[in-house]
Parts: structure tokens; sequence; C-alpha cells
């Protein structure tokens, strides 16, 4: 969303201003389902498969989420639904097979796998031009090296591009990230790295993190743990991001942000949900159309 469009939807609460990345989300997928049509138009369909292995509850709702996602861009998609017995070695030919069709991608293998399956064996199986999570080693060294050919994950990228469309340059910000997993919070710090900011990543064996996190000009929760990060740890003004998506014993969603707390001393916040969730998504479908127009020889990216 452009600076004035997300300023004119105008939702501020407290003192912060909300990163509504719903709106966002839908901004980046109409611009996706646009690109979609240009490459339909030459007839090429962007194609994306999804592997869901097993009955996770979670991962089953994830998958139909990003299955109507890619339908409603144009895609044409693929879902593969294989039993939690599934074998190393089917799981893996599965993949080969995914990686030599030429209408598909995108590959992606919902992750977690179920106990027995070795993802990591499973995603350098994965070819990277069709890698739309971005967590192919190769990708990985891309994002390292600053080489925009690789395909960033999609998390991570959401929270960029959520910054780039409401105006919030992270060039010489202080930017500081709670979470070091190879998901989210170790791209993201290389993502913000190549924005030109000054980043410091923040884990469980930190010492006094609510100090560090009080530095921050844009601070990124990528933990797991309910309302971890308190107003009194965000530097009056900050930009702060929730990525944190934790399922209450009662019901309902908690981020890793103390959302009340926050949205009294921040400038601008992230909701969960509606916040970076939305623009997962979104970047799912934006890096499987990217892969198309490579694959296509039409993309300038
Ligand atoms: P993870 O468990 O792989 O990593 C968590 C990180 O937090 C680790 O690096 C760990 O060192 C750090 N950590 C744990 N306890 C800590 C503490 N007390 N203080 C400081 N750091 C601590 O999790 P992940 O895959 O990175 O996911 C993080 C959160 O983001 C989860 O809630 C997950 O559900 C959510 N998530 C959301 C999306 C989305 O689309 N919004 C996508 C991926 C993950």
């Amino acid at each position: 969303m452009s600076r004035t469009g997300l300023e004119a939807s105008g939702v501020t609460i407290g003192g912060a201003r909300i990163l509504d990345g719903k709106a966002v989300a839908a901004e980046v997928r109409a611009g996706v389902r646009a690109r979609a049509q240009a490459l339909i138009a030459r007839g090429v369909q962007p194609g994306l498969a999804v592997v869901l292995v097993g009955e996770d509850p979670a991962s089953q709702v994830y998958v139909r989420n990003k299955d109507k996602a890619a339908q409603e861009a144009g895609f044409s998609v693929r879902t593969l639904k294989l039993p939690a017995q599934t074998a190393q070695a089917e799981l893996e030919r599965v993949v080969r097979e995914l990686n030599a069709d030429r209408s598909v991608h995108g590959v992606l293998v919902q992750l977690p796998l179920p106990r027995g399956l070795d993802s990591e064996r499973i995603v350098r199986a994965l070819d990277p031009a069709k890698d739309v999570d971005g967590l192919h080693p190769e990708n990985v060294a891309a994002l390292v090296m600053g080489d925009a050919r690789g395909l960033a994950p999609c998390t991570p990228a959401g929270c960029i591009e959520l910054c780039d469309r409401a105006g919030v340059s992270l060039a010489g910000k202080r930017v500081t990230v709670v979470g070091r997993s190879l998901l989210v919070g170790k791209p993201l710090a290389f993502l913000a790295l190549a924005r030109d900011a000054t980043v410091t990543v923040c884990h469980s064996k930190t010492s006094d993190l609510p100090a560090v996190c009080r530095e921050a000009d844009v601070l990124v929760a990528a933990v797991g743990r309910p309302e971890l990060v308190r107003g009194s740890w965000i530097k009056p003004g900050a930009v702060v991001i929730d990525v944190g998506i934790n399922r209450l014993d009662g019901g309902g969603l908690a981020g890793d942000v103390a959302f009340a707390e926050a949205r009294a001393v921040a400038g601008w916040l992230t909701p969960v949900p509606g916040g970076v969730g939305p623009m997962t998504i979104a970047m799912l479908l934006s890096n499987t159309v990217l892969a198309a127009e490579r694959a296509a020889g039409v993309s300038r990216a």
C-alpha cells in the first residue's frame, strides 16, 4: 500500500498506526494477478505444486489457504496429499517429478514434516529455481550474498514488503530481530542488512533482551511466545513487527508482542492476526509468479 493509501485507510489505535497486512497483501496479490494474466496471454500459466504429508491440522489450514490464494491469482494449483507413513525416498521421488514438470514453476513442501522424514534432505532435493519458500541452500546463499537472483523466504520478505509499502525506510535504522530461526529470524536479518539497516539478532541466550529491544527503531518479534515483548521494551515511536502466531489454550491467537501495551508506545504496529500472516501468502504468490516469469524468460529480476 502506498504511504498515503495506508494513512488514508487511517487505522490508528492509541499512539501506533497499524501496519495493515491484510490490505497490503491484497495490493501485492492484485499485482501478482496482473503479472499472471500477462504470462497467460503469452501461453504460460504460473503453476504451483503444494505437497502436504500427514494430517497436521494447522498444516492443513495453511495448505488450504495457499491453494485458494494461488487459484485466485490465476495460477494452476496442484495439491498432493501424502500419508504420514510416506517414505523419505518416495517423497524425494515426488519432489524430483515436480522439479521435472515444466507446467510447475513453484514447489512447496509444507513443513514441519511428520517424524521420521528428513526435511533438510527434502529441501535440498528441490530445484532451487522452483523453491518458492526460499529455503534451499542455494537460495540461502543468494540471500547472504545479496544476490537478487535467489528466491527469498516468504515471511521475512513479507515483513520487508510491509515496511516498503508503508513508506518505512530501513536505511540507517537500528533493526532488532528477536529470533534466529532459518525460516524467519536469520533471513530477515540479511534482508534488513540489504536495505542498509544496522541489524541486531537476539535469541533465547541474549542477556538483557528488554534493553537490547529498547534500542531498536524497528523491532521484529519472531519467537513463538505469546506477548513476550512488553510495551516497556519498545522505544517510543518504533516500528514493531509481530511475526508470532501463538494458539492460546482458551482459543484465539496471540502474537509475540503485548499488543495493547505496544500500541501506546510504538509508531507503527502489526496486528495478529491480519499483519505478517497475510503477507506470507502474498509473498509465496509473488515468488511463484517470479519463478514463472524467469522460466518464461520474461523476468527482469
Ligand atoms: P522457531 O521456534 O524456529 O524459532 C524461535 C526463535 O526464538 C529461536 O531462534 C529462539 O532462539 C528464539 N527464542 C526462543 N525463546 C526466546 C526467548 N525467551 N527470548 C528470545 N528469543 C527466544 O520459530 P519460527 O519458525 O522462527 O517462528 C517464530 C514465530 O513466528 C512462531 O510463533 C511462528 O508460529 C510464527 N510464524 C509466523 C509466520 C507468519 O506467517 N506470520 C510464519 C512463520 C512463523
